[in-house]
């Protein structure tokens, strides 16, 4: 339980993904911004443009058919368990 929690309460960042107003499909746990955002990246393809914008804004737009409607970049301190994500 001690060692589960360990780096509960360091920054790290969510990679998230889904339609607003729901619990998101994709919630990645990422030691860094730039993890979440080349994770986000390597799942949607994003192009250039689309990245930029996520590093910029920590939040874009997707066209549903892509199979989310917004891509997101959180960042989080809350002493969350890394297990429960992936
Ligand atoms: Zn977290």
């Amino acid at each position: 339980m001690e060692s589960q929690h360990r780096n509960g309460s360091r920054k790290h960042y969510h990679a998230m993904s889904g339609t607003p107003g729901c619990i998101p499909d994709y919630n990645a746990h990422c030691e860094t911004m730039d993890i979440a955002v080349s994770s986000l990246t390597d799942l949607f393809e994003l192009s250039d443009d689309e990245q930029s914008e996520l590093e910029d804004r920590r939040f874009i737009w997707l066209n549903p058919d892509r199979g989310a409607s917004y891509a997101e970049v959180a960042c989080c301190t809350d002493t969350c368990d890394p297990f429960q994500f992936d």
